[in-house]
């Protein structure tokens, strides 16, 4: 399952041989483990005249420990490069980015970041600000694929009034929590969310169900819920309660077998459930065939396990009153739901349906104070993806940003970013965990 080729490029002789072959050269990436600083070096910010978040950026950064200079010094080494787009109110005045980003393109860390900040055009004051403010996404992508070693890209646009909201947000690009996530646009709305007690536990207190969480991915999400202090419901099928019963032992959480196609499985997991902070749609399973070659079983529990068993149990929960005012309902779609994939027909229907969903449900939950985002994993190495041919494997890996495949960690911290008290303002978000993979971009 593991990434030999990755080891062997970072190994001493393997670097010299990647280089003089031109090989791709997957860098190590960072990753967050507990009590470990947000940046591993200072922090470069800038901001286009009048911007109206860089210095509420400065203020929450320093807060957090981290070293903001705000003019580039000769040789200085940058774990970010953060800069303030809003003040962009005109195409000519795009030349701000330039000014910025070309005197230090080359000073960033290993697995650093870069997060331009802007206002999203729909929330423009002109047509002209609306149109500056929608060609940030080029530069930012387009540095995503430039800057290399791991250093990742994202385009953040705030809602007037959500100035104190980004918070949560930073704190997840700028830390190793997000090593997977480049090349992204994230919306953040208005309002002032109360900010967790403890950045290093943000979930104390919280209640999650994890669906399909004996392994892979699911397992990860419910370790990393655990460790930022949540109580976790692990949920699998029967056949697999020996694999779910030692996830939830380690997470000192709960196990809840149940098939989530069962037609009462709404109703028995209502049952069961005083109440729920989050609930995470992690479980799914593929069935793949051509459509021509596909037969209506394969067709019809791709569509049930991974949208239709959703639907329901957020339907009864909801009616029910079991999901908390402030919570959470994540899904996880697919880069196949984004681009297309031969031979997934039902998944990639699947997977397009879990994005339609949160586009559909956010205007709707948020009257109740609900937010739902998905997560959209590209190449994850688990068993699934361990079992793909060895060409595709290796195409998988290899073809993105960051030469390399994610792992289920990446995932996880990216929805408990999601989960986070501090990301209240962040509603119908789908978030591609896969390195800026070139297929769906
Ligand atoms: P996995 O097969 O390792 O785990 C899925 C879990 O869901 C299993 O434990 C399974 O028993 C459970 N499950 C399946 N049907 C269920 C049902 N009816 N009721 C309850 N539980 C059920 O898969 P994974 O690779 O960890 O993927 C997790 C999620 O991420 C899936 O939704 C998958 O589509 C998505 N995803 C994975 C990748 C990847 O590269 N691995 C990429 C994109 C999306």
């Amino acid at each position: 399952m593991g990434d030999r080729y990755a080891s062997f490029a970072n190994s001493g002789m393997g670097r010299g041989v990647v280089k003089r072959l031109g090989l791709p050269d997957p860098p190590r990436l960072r990753r967050f483990s507990p009590g470990t600083p947000l940046t591993d070096g200072p922090v470069l910010l800038g901001a286009a005249d009048g911007g109206r978040l860089a210095g509420t950026v400065g203020k929450l950064l320093e807060a957090a420990g981290v070293e903001v200079s705000e003019t580039a010094a000769d040789g200085a080494r940058y774990a970010a490069l953060v800069f303030d787009a809003t003040g962009i109110t005109d195409s000519a005045q795009l030349r701000a980015l330039y000014d910025f980003f070309h005197p230090v393109a080359r000073s960033g860390r290993t697995s650093g970041r870069v997060v331009v900040l802007g206002t999203p055009p729909s929330s423009a004051a002109t047509p002209r600000e609306a149109t500056a403010q929608r060609a940030l996404e080029g530069l930012t992508r387009s540095i995503g694929k430039e800057f290399g070693r791991g250093i990742t890209a994202q385009l953040v646009y705030v809602e007037p009034g959500g100035e104190t909201a980004v918070e949560s947000t930073l704190r997840f690009l700028l830390s190793g929590r997000s090593a997977y996530v480049s090349g992204q646009v994230i919306g953040i709305g208005a309002g002032t969310p109360a900010a967790p007690a403890d950045w290093d536990r943000p979930l104390a207190g919280k209640t999650v169900l994890v669906t399909g969480a004996a392994r892979g991915i699911g397992a990860a999400i419910a370790r990393v819920f655990a460790r930022d202090g949540a109580e976790v419901i692990a949920l699998d099928i029967p056949a697999a309660g020996d694999a779910l019963a030692t996830v939830a032992n380690d997470v000192r959480g709960r196990a809840l077998q149940l098939d989530l196609t069962a037609a009462d499985a709404p109703q028995r997991l209502a049952e069961r459930l005083t109440g729920l902070d989050i609930i995470v749609h992690n479980a799914g399973i593929t069935r793949d065939k051509t459509i021509a070659r596909m037969d209506e079983s394969r067709w019809d529990s791709v569509i049930d396990v991974n949208l239709s068993s959703q639907e329901r149990i957020n339907d009864l929960l909801l009616e029910q009153g079991l999901i908390n005012s402030g919570g959470r309902i994540i899904g996880v779609s697919s880069m196949a739901g984004i681009a297309g994939n031969r031979g997934q027909t039902n998944y990639a229907t699947s997977k397009a349906g879990v994005i339609g969903l949160v586009q559909s449900m956010a205007p709707v939950l948020a009257d109740r104070n609900i937010t739902i985002n998905a997560v959209a994993p590209g190449f994850i190495e688990t068993a699934m993806t361990a079992k793909m041919p060895l060409f595709l494997r290796e195409a998988g890996r290899r073809m993105n940003s960051l030469s390399q495949g994610g792992l289920p960690v990446d995932v996880a911290e990216t929805i408990a970013w999601f989960a986070s008290p501090g990301s209240a303002t962040i509603t119908g978000n789908v978030v591609r965990v896969c390195g800026q993979s070139l297929l769906g971009a």
